[in-house]
């Protein structure tokens, strides 16, 4: 079983109750199911909801949902964690990765791929009677997002920490936000949580790793950058973004 341990508080869960908070993520009685794909963000993110959940006034539902893609990865890593911590786990075996690759021949499969399993992904939510879904984008996500939105489309802005799908009906929360990624990578491997290996032929060579690096040369001259593009979101001035008349 998961148990609680104080030094978590200041290493991560601090972080991550604080963007539950600014962000209004999760209420009583929401039933919040953690998108797993089998990385590590998404394994970290229901390790620390199942620690919130254990730790919080809030009383919430946690499940674990795995959209299988078809890339024929052995999901019993998942199964047994979630066995050993009593969270249940639904498996929705999917034709994705045929549809992306195969099917449509997609030149940026990543972006159908995200997309149907998106949705895939509310489908089975809603199945369930899950009114949320918790993403696991950490905060490099957040500004590599931001990097491909202003260099490679032209557009400012990145994903929201929380979002409605109102086809669907369902909310996406993102709880580890304010969360790095070397952090998630050091507590996966300390705590053996389960990752499963990507056999997506995609699998970092996408426009995502190149915004990557970048970053990293950003941080060689900024070593704030990270936390001053994340708190730049929140702190802008409308009036001296562009709007045109016409
Ligand atoms: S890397 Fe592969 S699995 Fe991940 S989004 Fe891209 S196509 Fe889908």
């Amino acid at each position: 079983m998961i148990k609680f341990q104080k030094k978590y508080n200041k290493l991560f869960l601090n972080n991550i109750r604080k963007a539950i908070d600014d962000y209004g993520m999760i209420q009583p009685y929401d039933k919040v199911a953690v998108g797993l794909s089998g990385g590590k963000d998404s394994i970290f993110l229901l390790f620390c909801l199942k620690l919130i959940q254990l730790t919080s006034i809030k009383n919430f539902e946690l499940i674990g949902i795995h959209i299988d893609l078809g890339f024929s990865i052995d999901p019993s890593p998942l199964k047994n964690y979630c066995i050993d911590h009593h969270i249940p786990l639904i498996i929705e075996k999917t034709n994705i990765a045929d549809v992306v690759f195969n099917e449509r021949k997609e030149k940026n499969p990543c972006s159908l791929c995200s997309k149907l399993r998106r949705g895939a992904l509310a489908r089975v939510s809603k199945k369930h009677h899950i009114n949320k879904i918790a993403l696991g984008h950490n905060s490099d996500d957040v500004i590599e997002t931001l990097f491909m939105n202003v260099l490679k489309v032209g557009k400012l802005g990145t994903f929201h920490p929380n979002s409605y799908n109102h086809e669907k009906d369902i909310s996406m929360i993102r709880p580890i936000i304010y969360i790095r990624e070397v952090l998630i990578e050091s507590i996966v491997d300390t705590y053996h949580l389960p990752v499963i290996k990507s056999t997506c032929p995609m699998d970092k060579k996408t426009t995502r790793q190149e915004m990557k690096n970048l970053l990293i040369q950003l941080e060689h001259v900024y070593p704030d950058a990270q936390q001053k593009i994340l708190s730049a979101l929140s702190n802008y001035d409308p009036k001296n973004l562009w709007k045109k008349e016409l």
